[in-house]
């Protein structure tokens, strides 16, 4: 597009300049032309009075001033002399000069009407005459009459006397003429111009409004960022590979909304997005992804990480320490920010982008105002981990039976014998393998794929337990259950079975996402007056919430492999897992080990009096005998 303007525009400049340079010259071309056109009149003029010379010396070998008195001879002469008349010289005739110095016709070939006498006196501008009569040389004269009048005085010398003089008269009309038929031309130039000119300031109020109407088109208008219309136009243009992709989203923003007004959370945005100008460099892209989340193409063509961190860090604290003033009002806020430092790694840019948005979830998972990025895991993702399914590929894996459940047992550490199974979805792909749901539940949470699969393992679950009679549990995520249309899934499935829901236990994950109970006490109380049993699940990850015991009935907790998997060589975690067994025993609620993958682990776990475990060392997922 540049390129083409570019060129459009030289050419326009080109013919501006032809046309301002015809226009400025015609005048000159003009009078080139009249002078050109005399020129060959005149030389014509010569010529023709050469001749005339010459048969004037033909017929009076002798000298004029003998002749005089010859008048047949001259009237011979006078005949010829009018073959010599044309349209254009239409007055020659030779003058003799007399004792006195007056002119007198020798002949005349002008027409009969206007032809002088023989010895007739002629009144000529005597100074020319006599000045060509003197040198002997030809002389040219003009008169400004009507139109310009030229006379061309050629003497006919006679052994270095001149006796007489050939004078053609003729008219500058014509070649005036001839030179203002250019004229025309110099208008048409002006119309050429205003055409042209006309041409480019219509075609340059085109260009600017198609720019105006993309940039805005481009732009978010209440932060200045650039919105999503630009993020495709990007990536089509673009490929990623010499950026770095960074997600931010404001913590707890609807916080600043919620207690502040809808104003304040707009100029929170837009003095963000003012920081984040301020901080990163001109190449760097910052689009507004959605609501508080913005999208950031950092360039790093150089590849140095440390450079792109540095650049991170800094962006992160300067957002972290600045004072959002507005009115009486003096806000800080922190942003989480998720960074993916290989897109060169993803087969396409949504799925680095996408990988970038992940890793943020996992800052804010982590306790929020945290950067996450994946410098090693993603090395070690692109070599041995398989690839994520689209979820085309898990549509036709459901369709095609393809989920299944697998069942981990769980163990009563007392007995040593199995008294509960936790069912975990999986997928078999085409070729037998089996897949965790890592690689094919993400991207399709929040769809109603993902709803189809929570039946199909939830009707799963029920049919395994009717089969067998174990008690078994299935995972959900609290966001599941506050989800109407899963939530009534859930709620019809459990409806069908009845008699079946004192062995369903249904842990539950994420809750530190959880801000309003309400409606999740009011779901939950819901699915347990029904005798299902809620495990609150990886309890002790992160940042958990033990406010959570107040607010929810909770039957089990499952404490978090990170902790129970280094509680024989971290006295820490040994004393954190105690606490969160005190914690439990005091409030009666049943503990869970999970990720026992050793005999020391086991160990451990029996001596922390830890009713229930499951891992490795006890028992791998499979499918159900
Ligand atoms: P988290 O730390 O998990 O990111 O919590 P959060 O509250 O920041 O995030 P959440 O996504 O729950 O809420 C984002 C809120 O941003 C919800 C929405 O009403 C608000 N929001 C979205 N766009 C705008 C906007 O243009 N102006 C204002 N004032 N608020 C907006
Ligand atoms: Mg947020
Ligand atoms: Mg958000």
């Amino acid at each position: 597009m540049q390129r083409f303007l570019k060129f459009y525009l030289a050419v326009i400049v080109v013919i501006v300049m032809i046309v301002g340079y015809m226009f400025i010259s015609i005048d000159k071309i003009k009078d080139e032309v009249q002078k050109n056109v005399e020129k060959i009149f005149i030389s014509q003029a010569k010529s023709l009075a050469y001749n005339i010379e010459r048969s004037v010396k033909k017929s009076f070998p002798d000298g004029i001033s003998k002749a005089l008195g010859e008048y047949d001879k001259r009237k011979q002469l006078e005949e010829n002399l009018e073959l010599f008349i044309t349209p254009l010289f239409q007055y020659v005739y030779v003058l003799y000069r007399d004792n006195k110095g007056n002119y007198r016709y020798f002949v005349d070939g002008s027409r009969e009407e206007e032809k002088g006498e023989f010895d007739q006196k002629f009144d000529v501008e005597r100074t020319k005459w006599d000045e060509a009569y003197e040198s002997g040389t030809d002389l040219i004269f003009r008169q400004n009459l009507e139109t310009v009048w030229v006379t061309l005085l050629h003497p006919i010398v006679y052994n270095g006397r001149t006796e007489a003089v050939v004078a053609v008269d003729f008219s500058m009309q014509l070649p005036k003429e001839v030179a203002e038929t250019i004229e025309p031309f110099k208008t048409l130039f002006v119309y050429i111009f205003v055409a042209i000119a006309l041409f480019v300031f219509i075609v340059l109020i085109q260009i600017y409004t198609n720019i105006r109407i993309r940039k805005e088109s481009y732009l978010d208008p209440l932060t200045g960022a650039y919105n999503r219309n630009f993020l495709r136009d990007f990536l089509n243009k673009k490929d990623l590979n010499s950026y770095v992709i960074l997600m931010i989203d404001i913590d707890h923003f609807k916080r600043i909304n919620d207690g502040y007004g809808h104003k304040v959370g707009d100029f929170v945005l837009q003095e963000t997005v003012r920081i984040l100008k301020r901080s990163l460099r001109e190449n760097d892209i910052i689009i507004r992804f959605g609501g508080e989340e913005f999208l950031i193409f950092l360039k790093n063509e150089k590849g140095k990480k440390e450079e792109v961190l540095h650049i991170v860090q800094r962006l992160h604290s300067s957002i972290e320490q600045h004072h959002f003033i507005y009115d009486t009002f003096d806000l800080k806020i922190t942003v989480s920010i998720g960074i993916n430092l290989h897109p060169s790694h993803f087969k396409t840019p949504n799925e680095a982008i996408k990988h970038a948005d992940k890793l943020l979830y996992v800052a804010k998972r982590s306790g929020r105002n945290k950067i996450v990025g994946d410098i090693d895991k993603a090395d070690r993702s692109k070599q041995s981990e398989p690839a994520k399914k689209s979820v085309y590929e898990t549509k036709e894996a459901l369709e095609d039976g393809r989920i299944e459940c697998f069942y981990q047992p769980i163990f009563d550490v007392t007995t040593g014998k199995i008294v509960k199974y936790e069912a975990l979805v999986r997928m078999r792909d085409k070729e037998g393998t089996i897949i965790t749901p890592y690689f094919f539940l993400q991207d399709i949470m929040h769809t109603n794929l993902y709803n189809e699969i929570t039946r199909f393992v939830v009707r799963e679950v029920f049919a395994t337990i009717a089969r067998t009679s174990q008690s078994i549990s299935i995972n959900l995520n609290f966001s599941d259950i506050l989800d109407e249309n899963l939530y009534r899934i859930i709620i019809e499935e459990i409806e069908k079975n009845k008699d079946l829901t004192d062995k369903l236990t249904i842990e539950l994950l994420e809750y530190e996402l959880l801000e309003n109970y309400t409606q999740v006490v009011k779901n939950i109380e819901k699915i347990r007056s029904y005798g299902v049993k809620i495990a609150l699940d990886d309890f002790g990850s992160g940042y958990s919430n033990y406010a959570i015991f107040k607010e929810i009935n909770i039957d089990i907790v499952k404490i978090d492999g990170t902790i129970i998997k280094d509680i024989d060589t971290s006295e820490v975690l040994f004393d954190i897992a105690k606490s969160i067994v005190v914690l439990a025993e005091s409030l009666e609620i049943a503990i869970v080990a999970e990720f026992v993958h050793s005999q020391s682990i086991y160990d451990k776990v029996k001596e922390l009096n830890i009713r229930y475990a499951q891992g490795f060392y006890l028992g791998k997922p499979d499918r159900m005998k």
